[in-house]
């Protein structure tokens, strides 16, 4: 299956669709700026969802920080927030559609069953689905369900069926070709626990709120030919897509995350006291800006494009120490 790579499609709407596990870290900061400048830049709606499928994983207090970080760093949206923990009946019903499409099936196998070393893993480091549970019995099924609860996985095409090959474009890396028996196998769209899986929810969200730009990390990369598959199948148009390079630890051996406690927006609020300081730098780190001097979101969006992103796509962006030091 070919998805033709398309340019934008008007009026653009875009999303940034934060999982609010925490307080903000550069990270964030970088693909909510790359997110919002994109739709700015091209007159377009934005809409802000917060991806808090799992409640249990959203700490007290993390929505609302989030929230007043992205205001103070001067970003706006125009619809949202919203919340994907409201929407599980939506969710519910795009699920019902692909179980009676006769193309799921339950799934008994643990974390543990998968993560055997010798499983061969996709790109982003998941297992590949080999179908353990593909062709159970019902009575194997009915005895297996006396001793967990299935999670339930969407069915892949065989390697040699060509709707199984997803072909897209990337607008910063560039046309992908992946072939999901290969990549990841028959995958989640509903958890162990009832949780709807992030490939169903964000998909269905996606094409309900009209979103036709999707600008998000490169660590999600992996999983746009699974949202297309889905697309697929449900009748949903591929929206337009720009994965955006890492930002790395100083050393480039690993993604900054917030095990860098500097990189925490708690911490560099404080540190910075202006966001025009932290965009600086953020803008001059990443080829945004030429000069490192403090500058608004909004001051940015001159000169903005996607070639300066592009540059980065190989090796993603080192932060160095220096970053945070005032
Ligand atoms: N919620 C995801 C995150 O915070 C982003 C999902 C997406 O943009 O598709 O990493």
């Amino acid at each position: 299956m070919s998805t033709e790579p398309q340019g934008y499609e008007t009026p653009v709407c875009g999303r940034f669709a934060p999982t609010p596990s925490g307080r903000m870290h550069l990270g964030n900061v970088w693909c909510a700026l790359v997110a919002w400048l994109a739709v700015r830049s091209c007159g377009g709606e934005l809409v802000l969802r917060i991806e808090d499928l799992d409640t249990k994983k959203t700490p007290a207090g993390s929505v609302e920080a989030m929230l007043d970080d992205l205001t103070w760093l001067g970003f706006d949206w125009d619809r949202g927030p919203v919340f994907q923990s409201e929407r599980f009946d939506i969710y519910q019903a795009y699920y019902d559609r692909l179980v009676e499409m006769d193309l799921t099936y339950p799934c008994f196998c643990s974390r543990a069953d998968l993560h055997v070393s010798e499983a061969p893993h996709a790109s982003d480091g998941t297992p590949l689905y080999t179908g353990i549970c593909r062709n159970l019995t019902a009575e194997q099924r009915a005895k297996k369900a006396l001793e967990r609860n299935p999670g339930t996985r969407l069915m892949v095409p065989v390697v040699s069926d060509p709707v199984g090959l997803i072909e897209f474009s990337d607008a910063v890396y560039g046309t992908k070709q992946e072939c999901l028996a290969k990549e990841c196998g028959d995958f989640l769209i509903r958890r162990s626990d009832g949780i709807f899986a992030y490939q169903l929810a964000v998909t269905v969200d996606d094409a309900l709120m009209g979103v036709n730009q999707v600008v998000r990390g490169c660590d999600l990369l992996p999983s746009c030919a699974r949202q297309i598959y889905i697309q697929h199948l449900l009748e949903f148009k591929t929206p337009w897509y720009a994965h955006v390079p890492m930002l790395l630890a100083s050393d480039g051996s690993h993604r900054l995350s917030k095990r860098e406690h500097s990189a925490d927006l708690g911490y560099m609020r404080p540190l910075f006291g202006k966001p025009e300081i932290l965009l600086g730098r953020l803008a001059y780190l990443t080829g945004l800006k030429d000069s490192p001097e403090p500058v608004s979101a909004r001051e940015l969006l001159e000169g903005f494009s996607w070639d300066t992103i592009r540059a980065h796509a190989d090796l993603g962006i080192p932060v160095p120490d220096s970053f945070f030091e005032i």
